[in-house]
C-alpha cells in the first residue's frame, strides 16, 4: 500500500536509483521495491538488515536481494505467514477437542466400572465375604488410580495445547497492532484513523456530544528535507509524533495522517477547545531548538499548521474530513504556524472562501 504524494515518491525513487547506481545493483524491479522502502523508511526490521549490510560492506548479490525480498516485501510470504498462522490454531483447537472427547470417554468407562463395582458390591454385602469385600476395593482402588493418571496426563497436555493457543493469541494480536500502527512514528496509521473516525462519529451521533477532527501539516517541510536530509526530517516527524501523543488523553487519537501530516480525532470536544489544543501543541513544536544529535548542528526550529473541524450530526465522513482540510489550507494561506477552524454551517469550501487571494 503506497500513500505517497508525487514529490515524496518522486524523491524516494530518486534516492532509490541512486543508491543501486551507487552499490552497481541492477535497477529491477524487486531491486527498486527494495531500496524504494529503504528510503521511504517505513520498515525498521528492513532498513536495519539493509544497514547491517551495508555496514559490514556485504555486497548485493541476487541471492542477497532475493532474501531481502522474500524477507520483507514478499506479498506472497506475508499471506503465506498468515495463513500458516491460522492452520496452526486450527490444528490447536481441533487437538484440544479430541482431549476433551479422550476425557469423556474415560469418564464414562471409569463411571461404568463403578456401576458395575457398585452391583458387585451389593451381592458381596449380602453374603458378607470380607476377601471377597478386600479384593473389590482393591480393584476400585486401582482403577481410581489410573483414572486419575490418565486424568494427569490429560490435564498436562490440555495446558501445553492452551499455552499455545495463548501464545499464537499474542501473535495475532501483535499482527493487528502492527497493521494499525504507522512504523516510523509509532502512531495510529491512515487506515486505523479512519476506522476509529467511523467509531468515534458514530458514538457523537449516538450520545450527542461534541467530536473534533484536528489536521496537522508540518510547515515548509520539503525545505527542512532539502536543507538537512530525509534521515534528519524522519526524527523531526518522530518529534512532532511524540508531541502529540504526549499531549492527547484519554480516548483521544493521534494519527500519521499522510507524509508530514497528522490528524487528531478528539471525543467529547468542541471547536474552540480543539484548537486551544491546537495552539498548545503549535507552541510545544515551535519551543524545540531542533539539534543534529552527532554533529551538534543546530537545525533552526519548525511550525506546524492546523485545521479544525467539528462534527455535525448527520454529516458525511468525507465532508468532516474535507472541512478540516479546508481549514487546515487556509491556516496555510493566513502564513502558516496558526490553527484555524472551520465555519460551522459552511462547507469546506467557504472556510477557505473567506480568505483574500
Ligand atoms: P507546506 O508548509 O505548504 O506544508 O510545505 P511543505 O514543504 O511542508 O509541503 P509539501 O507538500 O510541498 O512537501 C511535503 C514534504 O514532506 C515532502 C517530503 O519531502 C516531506 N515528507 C513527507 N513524508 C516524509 C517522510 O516520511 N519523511 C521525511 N523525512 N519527509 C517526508
Ligand atoms: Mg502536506
Ligand atoms: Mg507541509
Amino acid at each position: 500500500m503506497y500513500h505517497d504524494d508525487l514529490h515524496q515518491a518522486a524523491e524516494f525513487a530518486h534516492a532509490a536509483v541512486a543508491s543501486m547506481a551507487r552499490f552497481s545493483i541492477p535497477p529491477t524491479p524487486i531491486n527498486f521495491t527494495i531500496w524504494y522502502e529503504y528510503h521511504a523508511g517505513r520498515d525498521p526490521a528492513l532498513s536495519h538488515a539493509i544497514d547491517s549490510l551495508l555496514g559490514s560492506q556485504t555486497p548485493f548479490t541476487p541471492e542477497t536481494t532475493l532474501q531481502l525480498y522474500e524477507e520483507f516485501l514478499n506479498p506472497a510470504r506475508m499471506l503465506r505467514a498468515s495463513r500458516e498462522t491460522t492452520e496452526k490454531l486450527a490444528s490447536a483447537m481441533e487437538e484440544l477437542r479430541h482431549f476433551i472427547g479422550a476425557a469423556e470417554e474415560d469418564t464414562r468407562a471409569y463411571g461404568d466400572k463403578l456401576e458395575h463395582f457398585s452391583g458387585k458390591l451389593d451381592s458381596q454385602v449380602q453374603v458378607h465375604s470380607a476377601p471377597a469385600l478386600g479384593s473389590l476395593v482393591g480393584a476400585i482402588l486401582q482403577e481410581t488410580r489410573s483414572m486419575q493418571e490418565r486424568n494427569q496426563s490429560l490435564e498436562d497436555r490440555l495446558a501445553e495445547t492452551t499455552a499455545e493457543v495463548q501464545l499464537l493469541r499474542e501473535h495475532f494480536e501483535q499482527a493487528r497492532r502492527e497493521a494499525l500502527s504507522d512504523a516510523l512514528t509509532g502512531l495510529a496509521n491512515r487506515k486505523n484513523f479512519e476506522q476509529t473516525l467511523t467509531l468515534f462519529a458514530k458514538m457523537a451521533q449516538d450520545t450527542h456530544e461534541p467530536l473534533a477532527l484536528m489536521l496537522i501539516d508540518i510547515d515548509h517541510f520539503k525545505l527542512f528535507n532539502d536543507r538537512h536530509g530525509h534521515q534528519t526530517g524522519d526524527t523531526v516527524l518522530q518529534l512532532v509524533a511524540r508531541t502529540l501523543s504526549d499531549n492527547v488523553k484519554g480516548q483521544d487519537l493521534a494519527a500519521r495522517y499522510g507524509g508530514e501530516e497528522f490528524a487528531l480525532l478528539l471525543p467529547r470536544t468542541r471547536a474552540d477547545q480543539a484548537v486551544k489544543l491546537g495552539n498548545n501543541l503549535r507552541n510545544l513544536v515551535n519551543a524545540r531548538k531542533l539539534v543534529k544529535r552527532h554533529s551538534g548542528d543546530e537545525l533552526g526550529r519548525i511550525t506546524i499548521s492546523a485545521g479544525v473541524a467539528e462534527y455535525r450530526l448527520g454529516e458525511a465522513l468525507s465532508s468532516f474530513v474535507q472541512r478540516a482540510d479546508a481549514a487546515l489550507y487556509a491556516a496555510k494561506r493566513q502564513g502558516r504556524n496558526c490553527v484555524v477552524a472551520a465555519t460551522e454551517s459552511g462547507s469546506g469550501k467557504a472556510a477557505a472562501a473567506v480568505l483574500p487571494g
